[in-house]
């Protein structure tokens, strides 16, 4: 057993099966902290990670909402789950000609990970730049662009699943040998279901995405959310693990694969209260609506583009969001 299964399983021994998202942070904390799990040899890849285009794209879409914004200097550029740092340096490199801009940003940086941290560092070390560990912590007065990828993902679910015509939420317990799934009555009510039915809420990805829309709103700014997930609420169980570029079972390496799940952009558009959404649109549309054609033939990525745009292009979803719904924003079109 590794480190966090035997901290798993002492507190479930201790005080009986936890949920699903006292697993997921968890589990996810001790996988983020303890590793850089990008790449090759790693355990997945990111678009970042797969051309600079991506980051190109969007420093491209920043700037010229900074633009609409109307130049506004200073200007927080904020990015959640920063990885390697590898989006952000893109990001940077591709707005340098842009007049004004950097001279006017702030970059802030939310991670928690001490390991990603110290990649981040590397990657941004010709910048100044600020870490905290929670969104609640950038300063606030500043209008804000902000973006994130592949970061709502990693934010814990809760899960329910209606059996014998009622709901119940889906617990983690040890049997003795091994971790399992169980079942307990919902402890609180929900709407009516199907035998099978699984159903999942995420209180701190709209949690999230509500003080973000609350930070646009009295701050100014726009934000840019890339993730997969589904435009429509509607059930299923989506609870993932990865490792070495596989699906393996959720309760096996624990703390030691990639655990997520598919994003609800539905909810997550009614969390964001009083601001102006636009999309999701697919990944692929928003980058082509960008210019990533044209930059791939330059630098001649045909196979970097098909990947960003096709094989990724419909699962991965694009959202912003924008304190003023006058303001057209580029890719959105
Ligand atoms: N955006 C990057 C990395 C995506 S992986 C890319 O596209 O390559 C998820 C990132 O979110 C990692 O940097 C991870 O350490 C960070 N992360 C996950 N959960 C977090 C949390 N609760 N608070 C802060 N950072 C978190």
């Amino acid at each position: 057993m590794n480190p966090c299964e035997t901290r798993l399983k002492d507190m479930i021994l201790q005080n009986g099966p936890i949920d699903v998202g006292t697993f997921m942070t968890l589990a996810i904390g001790h996988y983020y902290s303890t590793r850089d799990p990008f790449g090759v040899k790693g355990d997945f890849t990111t678009a970042p990670e797969i051309s600079q285009m991506f980051g190109e794209m969007i420093g491209a879409f920043l700037a010229d909402s900074w633009i609409k914004m109307g130049s506004p200097s200073p200007v927080l550029l904020a990015e959640a789950g920063p990885g390697r740092g590898t989006l952000m340096a893109d990001i940077l490199r591709a707005t340098k000609n842009v007049p004004g801009f950097h001279a006017a940003i702030r970059i802030h940086l939310i991670e928690m990970s001490p390991v990603l941290i110290d990649r981040q560092r590397g990657a941004l070390k010709d910048y100044d730049v600020a870490w905290t560990d929670r969104l609640e912590n950038l300063p606030e007065g500043l209008p804000l662009l902000f973006v994130a990828n592949e970061f709502l993902d990693a934010l814990p679910i809760r899960q329910f699943q209606f059996q014998d015509g009622a709901w119940f939420e889906r617990l983690v317990g040890f049997d003795g040998e091994k971790f399992v799934f169980g079942l307990a009555p919902a402890p609180y009510p929900l709407p009516g279901g199907r035998a099978g039915d699984v159903f999942e809420i995420a209180p701190q990805r709209e949690g999230f995405v509500k003080g973000l829309a609350a930070r646009i709103r009295a701050q100014g700014g726009v934000a840019l959310l890339v993730d997969y997930g589904h435009d429509r609420h509607g059930p299923g169980d989506t609870l993932q693990a990865v490792k070495d570029h596989q699906y393996v079972d959720v309760l096996s390496h624990i703390g030691e694969a990639d655990l997520t799940s598919h994003v609800d952009f539905e909810s997550l558009a009614r969390a964001a209260e009083n601001v102006a959404v636009y999309g999701p649109v697919g990944q692929g549309n928003f980058l082509k609506a960008m210019g990533i054609e044209l930059r791939a033939q330059r630098l001649n990525q045909p196979v970097a583009l098909e990947r960003l745009t096709v094989q990724m292009g419909q699962l991965f979803r694009v959202v912003a969001l924008c304190h003023d719904e006058k303001i057209q924003l580029a890719g959105f079109e």
